[in-house]
């Protein structure tokens, strides 16, 4: 079952017949869940619902490390909302130094806190990395990261850069930018990440892949992003689709999978 690992339903639209259809049109492409990732603790509450709405909603809690403008998340608060059952990871953190260059110190320790209170509520983690990789993996490995987990949400490095990030424990998940064409070091990262440890997502409303390219982005879409990274890795793309399920809910261990169908009874003499 394909799995869209990261996506901001509300940022799509907060409307709950426009969720209601976009759920709609993902499954209709064999999408069969979804993580809808919170930015900031206004919005938190918001994504929580969706996942009380939906069976096939999970969520997250955490603030975006561009977001400047917020109240500052502290670890008892962000870990005793990352506590609540219908929230199985924390994030998305992480370090943005091509939107955040002013503000680099306050990204570290905001980076710092959401790592402490993963830990503290033994989740894994869903981290933003952009233009900032080797703070990134820096605070990571002080922090200790490895003991819950997590994933390189978009990843658009080199795969060395990737072999970091999995050297910490970590998975590393494409978006349709892999879908572009002058996007090579990434795809051949999309190529060489072990198959038990790789992701695929939207990160929609942002980056539709190739053919919507330009076009606001939406769940459904994650077909086109697993369909291209299984052509890359020369699988079939049932198969990429069912390693990308196990791999989601072998990670994100309180996300809620489908009841598997129960092998047929036999009866007894
Ligand atoms: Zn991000
Ligand atoms: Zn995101």
């Amino acid at each position: 079952m394909l799995v869209d690992s990261h996506c901001h339903l509300d940022l799509i639209d907060p409307s709950l017949e426009r969720v209601d259809a976009l759920l709609q049109e993902a499954a209709a492409v064999g999408v069969g869940h979804f993580l809808c990732v919170s930015v900031s603790l206004a919005n938190a509450p918001v994504v929580r619902g969706l996942a009380a709405r939906y069976e096939n909603v999970s969520a997250s809690v955490g603030v975006h490390p561009n977001h400047v403008d917020q109240a500052e998340p502290q670890v008892a608060a962000l870990a005793e909302l990352a506590a609540d059952p219908l929230i199985v990871a924390v994030g998305e953190t992480g370090l943005d130094y091509h939107y955040g260059a002013d503000h680099i110190a306050l990204q570290q320790t905001r980076f710092r806190t959401h790592i402490r209170a993963a830990r503290e509520v033994c989740k894994p983690l869903i981290v933003h990395m952009r233009d900032a990789t080797d703070d990134t993996l820096r605070i990571l490995d002080e922090e200790r990261a490895s003991e819950v987990g997590g994933v390189m949400h978009c990843f658009t490095e080199d795969w060395p850069t990737a072999q970091r990030a999995l050297d910490l424990g970590f998975h590393v998940s494409f978006s349709g930018i892999v879908t572009f064409k002058s996007a090579e070091p990434i795809r051949e990262a999309a190529r060489q990440v072990p198959a038990e440890r790789l992701l695929v997502e939207t990160d929609a409303p942002y980056l539709a892949p190739v053919p919507h390219r330009g076009k606001q982005n939406q769940p459904a879409y994650v077909r086109q992003v697993a369909d291209c990274v299984a052509a890359l890795r020369g699988m079939a793309p049932a198969e990429l689709d069912a390693q990308v399920g196990r791999n989601f809910f072998a990670l994100f261990r309180t996300a809620r999978a489908p009841r598997l169908i129960p092998a047929q009874t036999v009866a007894s003499p």
